[in-house]
């Protein structure tokens, strides 16, 4: 880890910056209050972020009076203001610094920068280096990305532009002096950089040099996960990255020691710069994940949520939502119906997001979004002190794995690994079981001691370091569940002879996998000496079987006679319809594995149980991802609640409280957007545990605005909530 989280470095800092404090160069420019004027680290005061991303006419026609009273009205304590890159909004003096042809002699950044400081609001700089005009591809024509055919890249949506390399001295020499110019001037509190990571793979003179001198090896012209050149490449451009975070990162603190580079960047398994490093360098991050597209469920900002936080723990994280619409048609410039911006929002701040609104140009020509943002913003606002949370209470975790899905996913790895994760999310949210996400580089105890049971949808590639702190968890009392291919795989996704968890699977890889099974089944098992199911075929009692997955792990038991719960009916023909009835009508083939070891216990499904809920959303399949998960568990739940619809549920502990977030995502538009309409949820009876030794003094729900009837028992509060809109906040204050 860095010094970063360490307070004695933070106290370091500050005194350095208050030494300082008097130099000349952090005069220059406009500045009034300065976030970084007071004591300590300004990364976890704001709580409302505000994006104005200009676009190039703005400076002639924006209302500058109009977006410092927006910023006012709704509260933000925070700013994101476009500064330079491919446009520069202020007067720079870097040759070859593009100035906005509407900006004659004015500042239009530095107006807005002194506009918010007067609003005492933190205030950071965006940048974007991925385009450039013609007058530096005729300058510097080795700064151009190249394709794999040698021709420099043209800017895919506009023929003005071309596209920058990100690894060679476009990011490294000149926008690092574009940074440096930016918080000279300026004194913003940091730089982010919008698409600072390229667009994709570059075969620049720089890119072939530096990569031979670090690999000895050509640029890779494949994009198959196991090419050792591949390989080399993908984790050769991740150092390269890091390399330039840090360079600009150094550079900013040596002109204001508060101020931080934060890239935008991050995200899930299927992102591409590691997490776990991520984590360790920024000190705040914002999830750029803007609004849904496509066929996306309405937890999807929450899943960003806690994908992020399993990297950054309790460090703040934006969620930088868009009014507009998000498709591939990019309408950047539009306006989406209040209820789905209200939602997606809401979700995120379920799910701790600090949310950040983000509206490209600063022309208006639909102002329909402004009441819903300054609305929204303002219930959080005046309900700050229940939303500055401390730390989630959920007990359960989902894995997730970035070299899972690169090299073992490869081209394919929404398929392969994604839509396992995506299953296993809808299930708990279903079954309304509040929980978090978990790097998998990072299972020791400090990241995973806090949670009961840890679930690997899938995740196939696992090194045995790895493999070894997943045991030394459930010899310490956890539980794990796994799903199909989990561990059969190294962390370059080489498959090893037996799966690495075998041990605690209680089986092994019997050799072959079946890709895809049509028109299998699983017989529910009772057992014959008690005559009794499994609790985790628990609400199947009236069912015999029930349909199969698509594709199965081939796994033979240790135990030489193994009780499983579910066992295989193979495949048999689905047509002509006369041939529809099993060859095969029993097998004692195991397909879940239930294991207690000590006080832990595993659940592992051989096969991808997840992926086909999640491509198939069969009732059957959820209940056996939910009890896997309870009995598992095998404790009260942190919080319980009962009711018709499909609620988001999140617990969370405050410094002095307790919330229960319910997010009511039950609507026709739920898989896809935009709502229409909020549907209010009939009645809900919540149940929570309060932490041990705290006592509740006083109990509200933040949204509805009453005080419930509350009934506590044996550390227990129990209430109704009569109808959820789209969110309700039950506090507890201790
Ligand atoms: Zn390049």
């Amino acid at each position: 880890m860095t010094g970063m989280n360490d307070p004695s470095c933070n106290r370091r800092e500050f005194l350095r910056n208050s030494a300082i404090a008097g130099s000349p160069l952090l005069l220059a420019g406009a500045r009034a209050v300065s976030a970084a004027d007071a004591p300590g680290d300004w990364f976890d005061r704001p709580m409302r972020w505000a994006q104005l991303t200009l676009v190039e006419n703005d400076p002639a026609t924006y209302d500058l009076a109009f977006w410092l009273d927006y910023f006012k009205r709704t509260h933000s304590d925070a700013a994101c203001l476009s500064a330079g890159g491919c446009v520069a909004y202020y007067p720079t003096k870097i040759p070859l610094h593009y100035r906005s042809k509407w900006l004659g002699a004015g500042d239009a950044f530095g107006d807005l920068v002194a506009g918010c400081r007067k609003l005492n609001m933190v205030v950071i700089a965006r940048t974007d280096p991925h385009a450039a005009h013609q007058d530096v591809y005729d300058a510097h024509p080795d700064w151009i990305a190249v394709e794999a055919n040698g021709q420099k890249r043209r800017h895919w949506a506009d023929p003005e532009f071309w596209v920058t390399c990100a690894l060679g001295p476009y990011n490294f020499e000149f926008m690092t002096e574009v940074t440096k110019e930016i918080v000279s001037l300026y004194k913003v509190d940091g730089v982010f950089s919008n698409r600072w990571a390229g667009s994709g793979m570059c075969y620049c003179e720089h890119c072939r040099q530096n990569f031979r001198a670090a690999s000895g090896l050509d640029l890779p012209r494949t994009n198959n996960p196991q090419d050792p050149a591949w390989r080399a490449y993908n984790e050769w451009r991740q150092q390269r990255l890091f390399e330039l975070w840090r360079l600009w990162d150094g550079e900013i603190r040596k002109i204001n020691p508060a101020a931080r580079y934060i890239p935008n960047t991050g995200g899930g398994a299927l992102s591409d710069l590691d997490m776990e490093k991520i984590g360790e360098l920024a000190p705040i991050l914002f999830a750029d994940r803007q609004a849904r597209s496509g066929l996306a469920p309405s937890w999807s900002n929450g899943k960003n949520a806690k994908e992020y936080r399993a990297a950054m723990g309790p460090k703040p994280i934006g969620g930088i939502f868009s009014v507009g619409e998000e498709e591939a048609y990019r309408w950047k410039d539009s306006v989406q119906s209040g209820p789905e911006v209200r939602l997606w929002a809401l979700d995120g701040v379920a799910n701790g997001l600090r949310p950040w609104f983000t509206k490209f140009s600063g022309t208006l020509r639909d102002r329909r979004w402004l009441p819903v943002v300054e609305d929204l913003y303002g219930w959080l606002y005046r309900n700050e002190r229940y939303l500055r949370n401390e730390a989630p209470l959920a007990r359960v975790a989902i894995v997730y794995s970035q070299q899972t899905a690169t090299y073992y996913g490869g081209a394919q790895a929404r398929a392969k690994v994604e839509d396992h994760a995506l299953g296993y999310y809808q299930a708990l949210i279903e079954a309304r079981i509040p929980f978090e996400m978990v790097h998998d580089r990072l299972l020791d105890p400090a990241h995973v001691a806090q949670f009961k049971v840890l679930i690997f949808p899938n995740i196939a590639a696992l090194s045995t370091a790895q493999c070894g702190q997943i045991r030394a968890f459930v010899s310490g009392g956890g539980s794990v569940i796994a799903t199909h291919e989990t561990s059969l795989y190294d962390e370059w996704g080489v498959r090893r002879a037996d799966f690495g968890l075998a041990d605690l699977f209680g089986a092994s890889f019997d050799g072959a996998l079946d890709a895809r099974m049509q028109n299998s089944y699983l017989t529910l098992e009772t057992d014959r000496a008690t005559g009794k199911r499994h609790p985790i075929l628990a609400g199947l009692e009236d069912a015999e079987r029930i349909i199969n997955g698509v594709s199965r792990v081939q796994t033979r038991p240790h135990d030489a006679s193994p009780k499983s719960p579910l066992t295989l009916i193979p495949s048999y023909p689905d047509l002509p319809m006369e041939e529809v009835y099993p060859r095969v009508a029993k097998t004692d083939t195991p397909e879940v594995y239930v294991r207690e070891l000590g006080k832990g216990r595993v659940v592992y499904f051989p096969w991808d149980i997840d992926r086909t809920f999640w491509e198939i959303l069969a009732v059957d399949h959820g209940k056996l991802l939910r009890n896997a998960v309870e009995w598992a568990a095998n404790e009260p739940r942190p919080v319980t609640v009962t009711g018709p619809g499909l609620l988001d549920v999140t617990v969370w502990r405050q410094k002095s409280s307790m919330t229960v977030h319910l997010v009511n995502l039950t609507n026709p538009m739920m898989m896809k957007g935009p709502i229409r309409e909020f549907i209010p949820t009939p009645p809900q009876q919540v149940t929570l545990r309060l932490p041990d030794g705290q006592r509740a003094r006083k109990v509200q729900l933040l949204v509805g605005g009453v005080t419930p009837r509350v009934r506590e028992t044996n550390g227990s509060l129990s209430l109704t909530i009569p109808s959820i809109l789209d969110h309700e906040v039950v506090a507890v204050d201790f």
